[in-house]
């Protein structure tokens, strides 16, 4: 390719581009390659975008470059404009194209000695150290345009901040940390970037990179399901827990599939299950499964929870990005095989904290054990009773119950290759229960059960459509509780079938559930 036809890189192709060489000339040439950003992606966004625009008050009477994205050579003139014009404070999304980069500063303020200070906004709670090329990039594009930037800076929410009500204030709600000495040292390093980027960009194919922990962090890649689809069916990339080191001993070897894995590989426990699972095509179990399983008594209680958890927080008294929880599902395993369900989704535009717990608390009464998926729950609680001082002591004495977490006891005794290495609630329920997935309802994700949860309360949400949303949290979180039971049943043997998810199931589980102990 010759050198003219080389894309213009931007702040986002730039950060790419150090990710992953290969996701750069994607981005580039062939970016319907990509996944479409998943719900709990857009909220990610979407928060982003709502926490930039609140940060514009830090250096407020600013003007804001509205221009387009792909009208970028009119951003960056109406800029030069603004730049020239001291009465103008600030410029929001100042655009700038030098040496082939084009870059839109979050916010652009003056001095008072007519320099000018770089703010770049992240809805994180901390400055990270993948912030670092962002904000340096910018610098080092805007300093090429002949600004003196004398300070640059990165905000983000505060972690000391409790939502008091009302307006949120933004230097309340954000805090302001100086990058400027980190910038400068990360800007002697671009060139060199920009060269292996350019270089890259040169070539008619993408550069050949093998899928690895790299394509997660620090963004999860859009393009990795392509890239996934270039490996063998097993790859070895579904080993669970795989470390680096033994990714590129099997790579190295050019052992790209689980099923060229030899036997001497000295794989660990749950990796030779996996390894075992794929070449017989039968689940494999620990022995000591059972005997795990049996610890769990009855009346057993299964539950699970939904929280929301908005980098804006929406209830006086609660942090960016603390967890509320607004819902909970219990399925009850009795002492005579019968099995129960209940449920509580909050209602109205109150704080829902106090009546999920005072609900939970009474439901959980004389629970013999508490079996969840995940340790998430716990830690939900344990945030509670620093938030509800009131209710620690139920919520203690909750706590100091007997909880089973099915998702170590599934990781530790338990394999079947259509896990496909994720152990998720969403990965092994289908595998287990084929035809039990979530396809059949409306809201399959917990970021997409907050989003719903929000859009219920609000006040111009019509009844019809509240309603509606209700019924599908509801229907969401009984699934995830349903799910444990039919998990156990199938890692047991059982027989309960995908009808047996409505009417017959706990028929199924009280003829087929052997638990031996019970409290009594
Ligand atoms: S999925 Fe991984 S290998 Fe593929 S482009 Fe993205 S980061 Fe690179």
């Amino acid at each position: 390719m010759a050198g003219d036809d080389i894309p213009l890189l931007s702040k986002s192709r730039f950060t790419s581009g150090l990710q992953c060489l290969r996701k750069l000339h994607l981005s580039c040439f062939q970016p319907e390659l990509g996944t479409p950003p998943d719900a709990a992606q857009q909220s990610v966004f979407d928060a982003g975008t709502a926490v930039g625009e609140m940060a514009r008050d830090l250096r407020p009477g600013g003007v804001l470059i509205d221009e387009a994205y792909y009208l970028h050579d009119e951003a960056v003139e109406r800029t030069r404009r603004l730049l020239t014009d001291k009465s103008v404070p600030a410029i929001y999304e100042a655009a700038f194209t030098e040496d082939g980069v084009r870059v839109r500063a979050d916010i652009l303020a003056r001095t008072s000695d007519g320099s000018w200070e770089l703010i770049e906004v992240k809805s994180t709670m901390s400055a990270k150290k993948q912030h670092i090329p962002d904000v340096a990039v910018q610098l080092m594009v805007i300093e090429k345009a002949g600004l003196t930037i004398d300070r640059v800076s990165l905000a983000h929410l505060s972690r000391d901040y409790t939502y008091p009500g009302g307006e949120y204030e933004a230097d309340q709600l954000l805090t302001i940390d100086d990058m400027t000495d980190d910038a400068r040292a990360y800007v002697e390093t671009i060139a060199g970037e920009l060269a292996v980027m350019r270089d890259a960009l040169a070539g008619d194919e993408p550069p050949d990179i093998a899928i690895g922990p790299h394509c997660r962090k620090p963004y999860k890649c859009e393009f990795f399901a392509h890239c996934r689809a270039r490996e063998p069916y097993w790859s070895i990339e579904e080993l669970p827990g795989l470390s680096a080191k033994k990714r590129n001993q099997l790579r190295d070897a050019g052992t790209l599939s689980i099923l060229e894995i030899p036997d001497d590989s000295q794989l660990n426990a749950a990796q030779e299950r996996a390894r075992q699972s794929v070449i017989t095509g039968r689940p494999q179990r620990e022995g000591s499964l059972e005997s795990e399983l049996n610890k769990i008594e009855t009346p057993a209680h299964f539950i699970d929870f939904e929280t929301l958890g908005p980098a804006l927080p929406v209830y006086p008294g609660t942090r960016p990005y603390e967890a509320v929880p607004f819902q909970w599902s219990d399925h009850v395993l009795h002492q005579n095989g019968n099995v129960t369900h209940s449920e509580f989704l909050a209602d109205g535009s109150d704080d829902p904290r106090s009546d999920f717990v005072d609900s939970l608390v009474s439901q959980l009464e004389g629970a013999a054990t508490i079996v969840v998926y995940s340790g998430y729950e716990e830690t939900c609680l344990r945030g509670l009773q620093d938030e509800l001082p009131d209710r620690a002591a139920a919520l203690e004495k909750l706590l100091n119950g007997r909880w089973v977490d099915l998702l170590q006891i599934v990781r530790g005794h338990y394999y079947h290759r259509d896990f496909r290495g994720s152990f998720s609630l969403k990965s092994v329920l289908p595998a287990l229960a084929p035809g039990v997935a979530y396809e059949d309802l409306e809201i399959r994700g917990g970021m997409v059960a907050s989003n719903a949860y929000l859009e219920s309360i609000r006040p111009e949400t019509s009844a019809r459509r509240r309603k509606k949303l209700r019924q599908d949290l509801l229907a969401y979180c009984a699934r995830d509780t349903k799910a444990m039971l039919l998990i156990i049943d199938a890692m047991r043997g059982g027989r309960a079938r995908p009808s047996d998810l409505t009417s017959n199931l706990y028929r199924a589980l009280r003829a087929l559930w052997p638990f031996g102990a019970s409290k009594t």
